[in-house]
């Protein structure tokens, strides 16, 4: 199997196919030729010896060869026919009894045969045998004045001359043939190496890939090679980015969870470093090491539920869910936080809406943004939720009268860890991963998610989620 592989290649159809669009035609040619040589070079003897036969017939008519074969100008004649076309001529007459013979064999005997019997009847028959090289005529001897039919000329003239012509001809077309057959193939060996070296270039260029990335594939020898270049390209740029972008998680993921670790392994060195700590000391510091260990916690819940929808869509649980009730649900869980600083909270349903959702992963989501509302709010401020629907999405839109996010910061918002002020949000136990997870999860349902702010005025978040899911 491995070695019918090249019978595969490009490089081995190509060559294929310029040898036999070169050499199909040739062979065509040459025997569409000789063929048409052979037939024209027969018709043109036999209607040259059937002219001569027939000025011949007339004169032993004429003389009247039949009873009387020692007429000297018509057995001179008779003679040269058959020397000149290296044939044989019988004269029969009416009894089909041979009375004149060229080569002197048969004279005297009788012949009935097929042809003869039918020129007798006035046919005129001509007659190709290739196999054994002769053309036989067959000629009524008719008397020009009473129409009668006296007797019947037969000659057979041998085609060996022509055949000669022909097979001369025949050896020559095939030299040529060959010689074309030879240079076709050299030709078409050198354009199918020449047509498939830029895919040479590229597998040199991907195989060399593996030791020194940065390399930019460009192999424009074609259309279709440039374009699969700049393709891959492209997708080396996209990997590139991912690869970096997973880099950076790593990196950040590592700094977030080693940050309360610190601030333990400090804390702890300080009591224990110290003799006689008062109880009250111990109490404080261990409550700031609870504060770390529940901080590192929610830090490994929230990586715990990006990773999750991270994966692929197809893990959602999708079902029919009333939504006016869910945020109804999602705004009593909040209402306490909200009440601690004094925040207004308040859902406004246009319409009663239900959709195929997943509740835990979309209610998620939206618990963080009403939560963000309220963590980076203003004391005395208000959080309005409210929810609509057309025939295809529901919307569901979250504003709040609080600390705003500056223009720079909006578009980094739904980065993995991103903070806009790092010790505010960590202050109020803010991970810097809830908008990442939001918004992967809103990207689940085939939706979309939106921010508008104004520094120090407030944020608007519109969710759209379609009412089918659409798998
Ligand atoms: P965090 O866990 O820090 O809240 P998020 O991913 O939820 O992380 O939010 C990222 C950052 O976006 C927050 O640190 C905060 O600075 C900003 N942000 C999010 N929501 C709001 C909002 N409603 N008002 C002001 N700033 C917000």
């Amino acid at each position: 199997m491995k070695k019918l592989k090249f019978l595969h290649s490009l490089k081995f159809r190509l060559f294929l196919l310029v040898a036999l669009v070169g050499i199909i035609p040739n062979v065509v040619l040459r025997a569409g030729i000789l063929a048409t040589y052979e037939k024209r070079a027969i018709s043109n003897r036999s209607i040259d010896v059937l002219g001569q036969a027939k000025m011949l017939g007339n004169q032993v008519v004429t003389y009247n060869y039949m009873k009387d074969t020692s007429v000297e100008m018509i057995n001179a004649q008779l003679e040269q026919l058959s020397n000149i076309y290296d044939g044989r001529v019988l004269i029969i007459n009416s009894s089909f009894q041979i009375v004149k013979d060229t080569y002197g064999l048969d004279t005297g005997k009788i012949i009935i045969s097929e042809e003869v019997v039918k020129s007798f009847q006035g046919e005129e028959i001509t007659k190709y045998d290739s196999q054994n090289r002769y053309i036989e005529l067959a000629i009524p001897l008719k008397n020009t004045d009473t129409k009668e039919n006296q007797g019947v000329m037969l000659i057979s003239v041998s085609t060996d001359s022509i055949m000669l012509n022909y097979d001369f001809l025949k050896d020559n077309a095939l030299i040529v043939e060959l010689a074309n057959a030879i240079i076709i193939l050299v030709v078409s060996l050198f354009w199918s190496n020449r047509l498939v070296r830029p895919f040479g270039k590229l597998t040199k260029f991907l195989e060399e890939m593996q030791t020194e990335e940065e390399k930019k594939l460009m192999i424009s020898d074609y259309t279709e090679t440039e374009a699969i270049s700049n393709a891959f390209n492209e997708i080396q740029g996209r990997m590139r980015v991912i690869d970096d972008s997973r880099q950076e998680f790593v990196s950040n993921v590592s700094h977030e969870l080693k940050t309360p670790i610190t601030s333990m392994k400090v804390l702890a060195d300080s009591l224990l470093n110290q003799e006689d700590v008062p109880v009250e000391l111990y109490k404080e510091f261990m409550g700031d090491i609870a504060e770390e260990i529940e901080r590192e916690n929610k830090i490994i819940n929230d990586l715990l539920s990006l990773v999750k929808m991270d994966k692929a869509a197809g893990n959602l649980n999708v079902s029919v869910v009333n939504i006016n009730e869910l945020l109804e649900m999602i705004m009593k869980r909040l209402r306490p936080i909200a009440e601690k600083q004094n925040i207004e909270l308040v859902l406004e349903s246009f319409r009663p809406v239900s959709a195929e959702i997943d509740e835990v992963k979309l209610s998620l989501a939206l618990t963080n943004l009403v939560e963000n509302a309220i963590k980076y709010n203003k004391p005395e401020g208000w959080v309005h939720v409210s929810l609509n629907a057309d025939h295809k999405y529901f919307f569901v839109r979250i504003e709040d009268s609080g600390i705003g996010i500056p223009e720079e910061s909006l578009e980094h918002i739904y980065e993995r860890f991103f903070r806009v002020d790092k010790s505010h949000s960590k202050e109020i136990g803010g991970t810097g991963l809830g908008l990442a997870i939001t918004r992967n999860a809103v990207l689940m349902h085939r939706g979309a998610i939106k921010a508008h702010s104004k520094e120090g005025e407030g944020t608007i978040f519109t969710v759209r989620i379609p009412l089918t899911y659409i798998a």
